[in-house]
């Protein structure tokens, strides 16, 4: 049963719209941390607000004895935008609570996840005088806009932000009662690519058959980056990537979610990719590299006799374990180049990129975090899952602090993160305080 009072303290953390792409909410983001930081100190920890060149980051923790293990708790008080506004049912910073689902934007990432960590802290602090752990809360106002200020802070932050184990509740669940322990994400990195022909856009009658056509090189380019197999055919590309070991396929042909929900969920007529992996495999530990844009010649009503002078396209490439996004992205580009006939000019412009992440789930940590979910959803095994996304800060905290990232999401998948009517089950937000409970007595053993 949720305890009112921590309903009250989610539905006062959630009527703060704290949408930090939009300056406009400025004074709304202060206001949350502020919020924050009256809540820890009313907890008894040591609450500090540090201010960055964008929004503020919340640190509080307890007192540090050198005999304990120090855990880090990350979430996140900022929120995305909430357009289209009409699609909501209820005003998004006006929580509403329903058959048991908290409805407002932030519900699910990340603050009701967060909250349910602080308040079974509190919870601990009232039976106890003491964690069984030092606890550090890190909790920043910026990563739906990328956590620009985050890892400078963390550098310059390292003493305070030493800790033994790093713990993130922003990822989701496989299904309802379903604990999820996520051990491993996706890297990135993006690449574009700018082809020109002629120097200007030609007559296709006039010209067409002698001078080449951008757009038919780029997409032959394109192209060549797989075979006919669904494998990628850049020389080199799969040499670091580690193979699935056989305790991870056969767990996750038991997971509830198979071909015909990806199907549906996505819409698409078939599912396709890399011979020999099922469709969870080829999205969670499978590199891909995917075309996300391409541009070039007439895209006005009705036919234009061009021959275009320039074409472009915008690439990413997830990773797996053990890829570097930079050998990776030096190889494709190596691949491109010798792929390009003399009748074009190419040019590279490499994007933004991140690690790949993998955690095992069977580590002294991983156990603890196992034995902890069972605890707080006891119904069903603990599904041991990869995903497919990238979170950046999870690299960043294993590079800067060298520890690693507990991932124990609480989102459901129809959640609704970043759309329209948002929402979090209060099942979800009691078990998270439960969660917390055990966890900080797992991990202190
Ligand atoms: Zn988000």
């Amino acid at each position: 049963m949720i305890n009112q009072r921590h309903l009250d303290d989610l539905f006062a953390f959630l009527r703060f719209a704290s949408v930090s792409t939009d300056a406009t909410y400025k004074s709304q983001l202060d206001l949350c941390a502020d919020w924050l930081i009256t809540k820890f100190s009313n907890m008894g920890l040591n609450a500090e607000l540090h201010p960055t060149p964008g929004h503020p980051i919340v640190l509080a923790r307890t007192k540090t004895d050198p005999a304990k293990k120090t855990v880090l708790i990350y979430g996140h008080y900022d929120v995305q935008p909430v357009d289209p506004l009409n699609l909501w049912t209820h005003p998004p910073f006006e929580p509403h609570l329903e058959n048991g689902i908290i409805t407002a934007r932030g519900s699910t990432d990340n603050k009701g996840q967060i909250l349910s960590h602080i308040l079974g802290v509190q919870e601990t602090l009232k039976l106890t005088p003491e964690l069984p752990v030092n606890l550090i809360f890190l909790v920043e106002g910026e990563e739906e806009i990328g956590s620009p200020n985050l890892a400078s802070f963390i550098q310059t932050h390292l003493t305070e932000l030493a800790c033994d184990v790093i713990v993130i509740s922003d990822t989701g669940m496989v299904a309802p009662q379903h604990p999820t322990f996520t051990y491993g994400l996706r890297g990135i990195a993006a690449l574009e690519i700018f082809l020109q022909g002629p120097d200007k856009d030609l007559h296709s009658g006039i010209y067409g058959g002698a001078v080449a056509n951008p757009i038919t090189v780029l997409t032959r380019l394109i192209a060549s980056l797989h075979d006919e197999q669904g494998r990628i055919a850049v020389p080199g590309f799969y040499s670091e990537v580690r193979e699935l070991q056989s305790w991870e396929r056969d767990s996750w042909k038991t997971l509830p979610l198979n071909d015909a929900e990806l199907l549906l969920l996505t819409g698409s007529p078939s599912l396709t990719g890399e011979a020999g992996y099922s469709a969870l495999e080829r999205c969670w530990a499978r590199p891909t590299a995917e075309l996300n844009g391409i541009s070039g010649g007439y895209q006005g009503e009705g036919t234009k006799t061009v021959l275009p002078s320039k074409a472009s396209a915008k690439l990413t490439f997830r990773l797996v374990p053990d890829q570097d996004p930079e050998t990776i992205i030096e190889r494709v580009c190596t691949h491109l180049k010798t792929s390009c006939p003399t009748s074009v000019h190419m040019e590279l412009k490499l994007g933004h990129s991140g690690k790949p992440y993998l955690v095992d789930p069977n580590s002294p940590y991983g156990l603890a975090a196992q034995r902890a979910l069972s605890c707080a959803f006891p119904v069903n095994a603990i599904a041991l899952i990869r995903e497919g996304g990238s979170i950046p800060i999870v690299a960043t905290f294993k590079e800067l602090l060298g520890v690693d990232t507990l991932l124990l999401g609480l989102a459901l998948p129809d959640c609704r993160a970043h759309s329209p009517n948002e929402n979090f089950p209060l099942e979800n937000f009691a078990a998270g305080i439960l969660l917390n409970q055990k966890l900080l007595k797992e991990l202190a053993l």
